[in-house]
C-alpha cells in the first residue's frame, strides 16, 4: 500500500480548508523523501480576498498602532515557543544546517520584534502625520497638510523558496502594524515551514478573522483578484516578475506592486590593499562566508568579487583556502556547515548556471572536490565553486559573469585595473541589491559608497574598525532599507518605519490651521 503524506490546510475566508486535489508534493533534498502536500484547489479566491479585505482589514484599522504593535509582539511570544519545530521543518525541507535555518527562522522573529516595537513609537493613532503643514497663500489661515491612512485593501505577498519565514514576517510585520490585512502564498518548494508558523498564530487567536490568510500551492488566480487599493509584494526570479509587471492588475487597475527579483551582488577590494592586510583578509573572510551560507541560496550574496590585478593570485589562494574548509552534506550531522541545495530543480539550474559561466572563467574552487558527509550524489548537495577571470581585460570580455545570477555556491572573481575600471565592472550588475567595500581609506570608501548608491539598494562599507562589528553584506536588517534598482527589481522593503509607506496612502489636506490643527492633535479620528 502506497502512504500518502499529510495535506497541508490552507487558511481561507478565516477557517482551515483543504484543497480538493490530490497536491503537490514537497520534498527531502537529502534522501528524496516526500514530506508533505500543498493544494488550493477548489477554494474560492474572490470570497476568500473579500473577506480578508472586508473582515480583516476593518478589524485591524479599529485597532491603534500600538494596539497593532501589541498583537505583533504576542505572535512572537508564540513563534518563539514553537521555534524547535520551526527548525526540523527547515532541516527537513530546505536541507539547510542550524545557522543557515537560523538566518531564515531567528532573522523573521527579529524583524518582527523590531515592528511590534514601533507600534510603541507611533503610539495610540489611527493615522500618520507626513511633514509640516505648509501655508498656501499669503493668509496662514489656509494650509496643506499630507497625512498617511492605512489602504483600505488588502496586501498580497508572493515569495521565494529560500526565505519561508524571514520573507513572510519581514513582509506581514510592517502591514499588519499598518493595519492591512495580509494574504501570503510562499514558493510550494517550501510552503510548509509558513504554513505551520500562520498555523501556530492563528491557532492561538492572536489575529482578527481576515488579518492573515495562507495559501499553499498554485498561484493561478491570485493576481486576477487584486483590486485598485490592493498592494501585491513579490521575491523571486526575474522571470516571474516580468510576469507579474504585465499583469492587468497593475497595469489596468493600479495595483501598487514591490518587486525584489535577482541581483549580482558584489565585494570589492579598494586599490592599495596589501596582499594580507586587515581588508584583504575582512573580504576574504566574507566571501567565503556568503558563498557558503544557506548554500548561496541568498538574494544579497556576493556573486562578483573584484580584486586589484596584482592581487588576484593571493586572493584566489586565500578564498579557496577557507572553502576548502566547508564540510558539505547532510545537515542532520554536526559536522557539517554546509547543507542542500533546496530541491532537484534547483539543483540542476545551479549546475547548469556553472557550466555556462565556465565558458568564460576558470575553475579555483571545484565544489565537486568536497566529499559529501552522510549523503550520496542523489542528495541535492553540492560545494561550494570559486570562478575566475585572469585579467583586468578578461572581467571586461566575459560578460556572462555579469549578468547571469547562479542561485547557490558560486561567486566569480574578477580582477580590476584601477578604482574606476572597478566601479565600472560593479555596475554592470545593472542594479544590485547590495554591494561591499572593503578598505583602510575612509575618504576612498566614502567616495566609492556615494558613487554606487544609486546603483544598489545598500552598500556596506568596512574598514578595520568596523571589521568586528559589522553585520554582514547579506544580512537583511530591519533598520535599513532592502531592494535594489534595475535587475534588482526596483524594490524597497523594510528600512525602519520607511516600509510602513508601502501599505498607507499619502493624501494631502487642504483646510483652515483650525481644522488642521485638531486632525493633528488626533482629536479626529478616522471611522
Ligand atoms: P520564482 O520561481 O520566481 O517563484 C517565486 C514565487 O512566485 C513563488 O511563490 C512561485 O510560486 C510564484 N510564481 C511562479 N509563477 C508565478 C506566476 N505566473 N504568477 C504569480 N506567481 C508566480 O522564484 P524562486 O525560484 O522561488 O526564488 C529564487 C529567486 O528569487 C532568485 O532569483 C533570487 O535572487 C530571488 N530572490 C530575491 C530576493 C530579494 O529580496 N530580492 C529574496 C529572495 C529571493 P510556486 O513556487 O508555486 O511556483
Amino acid at each position: 500500500m502506497t502512504q500518502t503524506t499529510e495535506l497541508l490546510a490552507n487558511f481561507w475566508e478565516g477557517r482551515w480548508q483543504y484543497g480538493t486535489g490530490s497536491g503537490t508534493g514537497l520534498y527531502d533534498p537529502i534522501s528524496g523523501a516526500e514530506l508533505v502536500r500543498v493544494d488550493v484547489t477548489g477554494l474560492d479566491l474572490a470570497t476568500g480576498f473579500n473577506f480578508a479585505r472586508a473582515k480583516g482589514g476593518t478589524a485591524l484599522r479599529a485597532l491603534t498602532y500600538r494596539q497593532r504593535g501589541a498583537v505583533l509582539s504576542a505572535a512572537l511570544k508564540v513563534l518563539q515557543a514553537n521555534r524547535d519545530a520551526y527548525y526540523e521543518i527547515a532541516t527537513a525541507n530546505s536541507g539547510t544546517v542550524k545557522n543557515d535555518s537560523a538566518v531564515d527562522i531567528d532573522g523573521g522573529l527579529f524583524t518582527l520584534g523590531v515592528y511590534a516595537k514601533m507600534g510603541d513609537t507611533l503610539g495610540d493613532r489611527h493615522f500618520l502625520v507626513d511633514g509640516e503643514s505648509a501655508r498656501l497663500g499669503k493668509d496662514p489661515l489656509f494650509q496643506i497638510q499630507h497625512v498617511q491612512v492605512p489602504t483600505r485593501g488588502l496586501a498580497l505577498f508572493i515569495n521565494a523558496f529560500n526565505f519561508p519565514s524571514w520573507g513572510l514576517w519581514e513582509k506581514a510585520a510592517p502591514a499588519l502594524l499598518s493595519g492591512v490585512p495580509v494574504i501570503i502564498k510562499p514558493a510550494t518548494a517550501t510552503a510548509w515551514l509558513t504554513q505551520r508558523m500562520v498555523r501556530d498564530v492563528v491557532d492561538a487567536g492572536i489575529f482578527p478573522a481576515g488579518a492573515l490568510s495562507v495559501l499553499c500551492g498554485s498561484s493561478v488566480g491570485l493576481l486576477d483578484q487584486l483590486q485598485s487599493f490592493d498592494v501585491l509584494s513579490f521575491t523571486g526570479s526575474a522571470e516571474t516578475a516580468a510576469v507579474i509587471r504585465s499583469h492587468p492588475a497593475v497595469t489596468q487597475r493600479s495595483v501598487r506592486v514591490n518587486i525584489e527579483a535577482d541581483s549580482l551582488n558584489s565585494a570589492l577590494l579598494l586599490p592599495d590593499e596589501a596582499q594580507g592586510s586587515e581588508s584583504f583578509e575582512l573580504l576574504v573572510k566574507e566571501v567565503a562566508r556568503e558563498m557558503t551560507v544557506k548554500s548561496g541560496q541568498k538574494c544579497t550574496a556576493i556573486r562578483r568579487i573584484f580584486v586589484p590585478e596584482a592581487l588576484y593570485q593571493a586572493a584566489a589562494a586565500a578564498i579557496s583556502a577557507r572553502l576548502a574548509k566547508a564540510t558539505v552534506g547532510n545537515p542532520r550531522n554536526e559536522a557539517v556547515r554546509l547543507g542542500a541545495l533546496v530541491n532537484r530543480t534547483q539543483f540542476n539550474a545551479v549546475k547548469d548556471g556553472l557550466e555556462y559561466l565556465k565558458t568564460q572563467a576558470e575553475v579555483l574552487h571545484d565544489g565537486a572536490s568536497h566529499a559529501l558527509v552522510d549523503a550520496d550524489s542523489t542528495s541535492c548537495c553540492l560545494g561550494p565553486t570559486l570562478l575566475g577571470v585572469r585579467n583586468a581585460a578578461g572581467s571586461d570580455a566575459s560578460d556572462r559573469v555579469h549578468d547571469t545570477e547562479v542561485f547557490g555556491p558560486v561567486a566569480t572573481l574578477l580582477p580590476y585595473r584601477d578604482l574606476g575600471h572597478a566601479l565600472a565592472l560593479v555596475r554592470r550588475g545593472q542594479g544590485s541589491l547590495v554591494c561591499s567595500l572593503y578598505g583602510s581609506d575612509k575618504v576612498v570608501l566614502a567616495q566609492a559608497a556615494l558613487e554606487l548608491a544609486d546603483s544598489h539598494g545598500r552598500v556596506h562599507i568596512i574598514s578595520p574598525d568596523a571589521g568586528a562589528l559589522h553585520t554582514g553584506h547579506g544580512n537583511v536588517m530591519p533598520q535599513s532599507i532592502h531592494g535594489g534598482p534595475g535587475r534588482a527589481g526596483g524594490g524597497e522593503e523594510l528600512g525602519g518605519l520607511r516600509a510602513l509607506n508601502f501599505y498607507h496612502r499619502r493624501a494631502a489636506l487642504q483646510a483652515s490651521t483650525a481644522v488642521l490643527d485638531l486632525l493633528k492633535a488626533s482629536e479626529v479620528q478616522t471611522p
